[in-house]
């Protein structure tokens, strides 16, 4: 992908597609991290010389109808005080904007247009003739092919990736394509079936992946344990037989902590996996195989994490997370965490700062994770190869 560090923006009209799609509640924005974590990407922009354009979608709104609380009026605001400079709103902005060197203006929501979700070409040559340069910043929509985040780079005159994409795709890329080794994978969470297009790469790429959570439930009952009354797949495990079988390793716990029932307050119970009765549920890794964990993480050259070892909302089943979280910070290892509840219990147990990356893009990390090609992704490189 041609960067935007190597592009010479003086006197260019840029279009930026950000990821602004921050949580509000009664028209204020309730984290604005997303708009920080742009900042640095828009300040070089202007100090370039760049007359700058940025879009980002908002919410789930209906195409072609304008709702006041899907509007990004507020992201302007905000955008404004954090810049400290004037950003321009532009509610209507398909037709032209003023885009002179060194202004910035946000457009209105791009989910407003009817054709963004189809990827319509005929709106992306507006959105396109409405710049010299498109850059795309927007990791976190990079699995959409949407009018803004793709058609758009078909279109524009000069394409190319902006600094918070690159870093994201970078970070995964030295992850996934050149690891130090060993590389090891811990893929915890609710469900196999949500998460087998992630087992089924990872277990090429790595050379030890563990499973946590209700995925490792159903791994154990795979290899003939008693589960009692915990969460599983049934119909996963042939899936996670085959995987076992399979030239990856991949432990099997040999303790676990068990309740009776799923509730906040139930008590935890440590016990070796041979001693799980027909009415335990598991509901977190046990000390044991949790130790073996950190131990495996501590020698680890690569570790990418998704997914909790276990119920973490509850105090009695929270401490194998948060372990296998403390040992992941603590390590040496190059780290990459992301998605949804990983985030949660990043934040719970404090440990951002010891994970060298932190993706907060969701589905695009997961799909990236999982070997897909992510059209945003591939019209750039097409573009940088002359396509
Ligand atoms: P996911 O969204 O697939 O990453 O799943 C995360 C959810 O899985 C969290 O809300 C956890 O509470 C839940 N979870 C983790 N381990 C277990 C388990 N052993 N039994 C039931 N739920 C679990």
């Amino acid at each position: 992908m041609l960067r935007m560090s190597d592009v010479d923006l003086a006197g260019k009209r840029v279009l930026v597609r950000e990821d602004f799609n921050v949580p509000m509640k009664d028209g204020a924005i309730t984290d604005d991290t997303r708009l920080r974590a742009a900042l640095p990407t828009l300040r070089a922009a202007l100090e370039a010389g760049a007359g700058v354009l940025v879009m980002s979608h908002l919410g789930r709104p209906k195409e072609g109808v304008v709702e006041a609380s899907a509007s990004l009026a507020p992201v302007a605001e905000a955008l404004s005080r954090l810049l400290d400079r004037s950003v321009t709103f532009a509610p209507n902005w398909l037709d032209g904007v003023d885009c002179a060197p060194g202004t910035i203006t946000l457009c209105e929501n791009t989910r407003f247009l009817v054709g963004e979700k189809a990827d319509d070409e005929a709106l992306a040559k507006r959105m396109a003739a409405l710049c010299d340069v498109f850059v795309n910043d927007a990791f976190a929509t990079a699995h959409r092919a949407q009018a803004s985040t793709h058609a758009v780079a078909k279109f524009a005159p000069v394409a190319c990736a902006g600094p918070l994409l690159m870093a994201e795709v970078d970070a995964l890329q030295r992850a996934l394509d050149k690891p130090r080794r060993p590389l090891v994978a811990i893929v915890g969470g609710a469900k196999v079936s949500t998460k087998l297009d992630l087992l089924e790469t990872l277990v090429t790429k790595v050379d030890q992946l563990v499973v946590g959570g209700g995925i490792a439930n159903t791994f154990l009952k795979a290899a003939g344990h008693e589960i009692g009354q915990s969460l599983c797949e049934d119909e996963m495990l042939d899936i996670a037989k085959r995987l076992i079988d399979g030239d990856a390793d991949i432990p099997i716990a040999t303790d676990v902590v068990c309740g009776k029932r799923f509730d906040e307050n139930e008590a935890g119970v440590v016990k070796a996996v041979g001693e799980v009765a027909p009415d335990d549920m598991i509901m977190d890794l046990g000390p044991d195989s949790v130790d073996q964990l950190c131990a495996v993480i501590e020698g680890a050259g690569t570790v990418v994490w998704n997914g909790p070892l276990g119920v973490f909302e509850f105090p009695s089943f929270a401490a194998g997370t948060e372990k296998l979280a403390r040992a992941i910070a603590a390590a040496d290892a190059f780290s990459i965490a992301g998605g949804g509840d990983t985030l949660a219990a990043i934040a719970k147990f404090g440990v951002a700062n010891g994970i060298s990356y932190i993706s907060t893009a969701g589905g695009a990390f997961l799909e990236f994770l999982e070997g897909k090609t992510l059209p945003a992704i591939a019209v750039l490189e097409a573009r940088a190869s002359g396509g």
